[in-house]
């Protein structure tokens, strides 16, 4: 064990052993392997946990990981298709069938098709594009019926003709380096590669710049024949494969556009569209490398910059012109019906504390590696728990399973889950724990960092796929093997918890953490294999199995990791939270802020003394709470009262990080530890307000984005305090 002998373990482990006498031969074995208790477990419970968790990782089996999503992306499922309701009804009653209570819930949002799309360069030569992806014989599934057609879900309808610009990957840089080579995009089109930003990102700056027309493709140097061997002989995306894929303007607020900040349950009131905040300004299209190729060929002006230039092969120049492209987008704008499934298991001691679980279930066309490969997992979780709860177990907390429909266009499902119950989930909601697309290699892990030492404790107790050695072991080798900075290397050797990344946006975590303060972890396996089908009709079956996860035994590990996750958080006598790695982490956002304000920038340097302060007081409440649970743990707890209100002020420690008010410009986005960056995306930027009011240059809200992360910070260790005089009880 990597973990460090504290006091919560070293006094125990003898009566541990003692415990275990009571339990079935296979959980004994394993148990009397481990060295430790379990973080907020007395001896007696962490005893009865140990041997529960370890029934349930022998359950989930990769054939039925496999026959799940064979049946799941048997059919194109986006939201508003036929075969979508049917998966969530499967879904459904799959848990029924396993003696698991599970009902739909719906919701109406708007969700735009293409009625048409046109892309023609009419000078200097003449282009019509395919906007095909053809189907591929080695592949059944690419050759279905009703496939959405390749588009940009929230592009507005748009016909226009202009001179087309080689923007890059689009971002805000990119438009100073056009400047710096004398080139405007005003009034033309512009045409960006995929990378580097989230998608919507780009149609957003190509319209602060002036642009009337926006065209994403697909380069083959990052994502293509660039990266290897092209489908069907290899992972990546073919020359006809294109990208489908939402610009909502997500960094604003996800989820329905007509409803946001409330629940898009039927009969709520809704914006008309021409009040939505995040339908484009322009019209956008994704394409292939085959389709932007005959037109990037057609473009002069400037050689492009080095790092701009992609693998097709062409010399790339920036343009503007003398290619002209003619681009038409018109859309069906009716509403479509969502379909979340929800099961539920109650909890026998606090029913009313809630660790939720969530996979979508929706794809833009087949999906068996997004979202499907994830969502077979968490199934596998599900019948794990049915299983223990026909053999006696039962969880102290309600576990509640979700499969979300229509996260693909902008966490439509979950976001409207979540705004629909807001305040029951504000009250209840112990950490929600997502999941979405998985392949092979080694556990990744994002989330909220007060669950950092928990998540590197599960990830101690589960087998790597195809090696003896933990989940956390193969982690942290390859930690090792690319650490290249000493202090990196110094890192790894000396810290017990291997940092997890912070959650910017992506998937359906969103809702729960940034807009409500729901502390939230992300995982998935990957980082072997590679591939370049995503939101692509060759995501399919016959993909996944060659290239994904052939054998399901990664599928099966992340059921493991994550069904652990899940019953450790149910059944835990005090819940296992920790702020000192919390603190660590706010402490080094604030070293980063530091440097980002050196820059000389602002004219004057930016005092971050209230910060650093806030910091301190946060470190001393973080220690002054490890301490008070190692006393309390060496009587198992038998000094606490409270231990309901104790768990309470642990699990809502999360909210106080956020501020009614939200960020500037987005009040939807209300933590101000965490959030998706205005101008990345998906990229997380954290202390946000901050951060981007000095990367923005909005010099006059720096003091005031300063006072309300010192705020929360501050809220955050005085809940803690109370936590610890709980403890010590007082
Ligand atoms: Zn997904």
């Amino acid at each position: 064990m990597h973990r460090q002998m504290s006091k919560t373990i070293t006094g125990i482990v003898a009566s541990l052993i003692v415990a275990l006498n009571g339990l079935p031969p296979a959980a004994l074995a394993q148990a009397n392997g481990k060295s430790h208790a379990l973080r907020g477990f007395s001896d007696a419970s962490a005893a009865a946990e140990i041997g529960w968790e370890e029934k349930m990782r022998a359950i989930p089996r990769p054939e039925l990981l496999r026959e799940y999503m064979k049946h799941l992306s048997a059919e194109p499922h986006h939201v508003g298709s036929a075969y979508d309701k049917q998966n969530a009804e499967w879904i459904r009653d799959k848990y029924k069938s396993w003696g698991i209570d599970a009902r739909l819930e719906e919701f109406e949002v708007l969700f735009p098709t293409p009625t048409e799309r046109v892309l023609e360069m009419t000078e200097p030569a003449r282009f019509r594009a395919t906007l095909k992806e053809p189907a591929i014989p080695e592949d059944p599934d690419s050759g279905d019926a009703n496939q959405l057609p390749t588009y940009n879900a929230y592009s507005i309808d748009g016909d226009v003709t202009g001179q087309l610009v080689y923007v890059n990957y689009g971002v805000p840089a990119d438009y100073d380096e056009l400047a710096r080579l004398g080139v405007d995009v005003k009034g033309k089109i512009v045409i960006s590669r995929y990378g580097g930003s989230w998608r919507g990102i780009k149609p957003k700056v190509a319209a602060e710049h002036g642009a009337i027309g926006c065209l994403i493709y697909s380069d083959p140097k990052d994502d293509g024949y660039y990266q290897g061997d092209v489908f069907p002989k290899g992972p990546y995306r073919p020359e006809q494969g294109a990208q489908r894929g939402s610009v909502m303007d997500m960094p604003i607020h996800p989820g329905d556009p007509l409803t946001p900040g409330w629940g898009a349950v039927k009969g709520a009131k809704k914006l008309r569209r021409e009040e939505a905040e995040v339908i484009t300004r322009i019209p956008v299209l994704p394409i292939s490398y085959g389709d932007a190729l005959p037109m990037l060929r057609e473009l002069t002006g400037p050689v492009a910059p080095e790092a701009w230039r992609g693998a097709l092969p062409i010399t790339y120049h920036v343009g503007s012109g003398p290619a002209r492209v003619h681009l038409k987008v018109s859309f069906d704008w009716s509403m479509k019906t969502l379909y979340d499934v929800v099961a539920r298991i109650e909890g026998g001691a606090y029913p009313d504390q809630w660790v939720i679980f969530g996979n979508h279930h929706d794809a833009w066309v087949n999906g068996a590696d997004d979202p499907t490969s994830g969502q077979v997992a968490l199934m596998e979780t599900g019948r794990a728990l049915g299983e223990l709860l026909k053999q006696g177990w039962k969880p102290k907390r309600t576990i509640i399973l979700c499969a979300w429909d229509g996260e693909e266009e902008g966490l439509l499902g979950s976001t409207e889950w979540v705004e629909t119950h807001a305040d029951e989930l504000k009250q209840k909601a112990v950490a929600y724990l997502n999941s979405d697309s998985t392949s092979k290699g080694r556990l990744n892990v994002g989330g909220s960092h007060s669950l950092e030492r928990f998540i590197n404790e599960v990830a101690h107790d589960v087998k790597q796929p195809g090696a003896d050695k933990s989940v956390w072991d193969a982690m942290k080798e390859h930690r090792v093997e690319q650490a290249r900075t000493d202090s990196d290397k110094k890192e790894l050797s000396e810290r017990t918890d291997l940092r997890i990344g912070a959650l910017g946006s992506g998937s359906d975590y969103t809702p729960f953490l940034q807009h409500l303060g729901i502390a939230s972890m992300n995982t998935g396996f990957g980082g072997e294999g590679g591939g370049g089908v995503y939101h692509s009709i060759y995501d399919s079956f016959a993909w996944y199995i060659k290239f994904g996860d052939p054998t399901f035994e990664h599928g099966r590990a992340l059921s493991q990791v994550n069904g652990t996750i899940v019953m450790r958080l149910a059944d835990a006598e005090v819940l296992p939270f920790e702020f000192t790695d919390l603190a660590d982490t706010i402490g080094r956002y604030v070293d980063e802020l530091d440097k980002l304000t050196m820059r000389g920038k602002p004219q004057t340097k930016i005092d971050l003394a209230p910060l650093t302060l806030a910091v301190k007081s946060l470190v001393e409440s973080a220690r002054r709470y490890e301490d008070a649970l190692g006393k309390a743990s060496t009587d198992g707890f038998k000094q606490v009262k409270q231990v309901k209100s104790l768990n309470e002020l642990l699990y809502q420690s999360e909210r106080k990080l956020t501020s009614e008010q939200g960020l500037p410009r987005r009040p939807w986005f209300r933590h101000q530890i965490y959030a998706p960056g205005f101008y990345t995306g998906y990229g997380v930027k954290t202390i946000p307000g901050m951060r981007e009011a000095i990367e923005e240059k909005h010099w006059d809200e720096i003091e005031p984005e300063m006072k309300k992360a010192v705020g929360a910070i501050q809220a955050l260790a005085s809940q803690i305090d109370a936590a610890a005089r709980l403890l010590e009880g007082r």
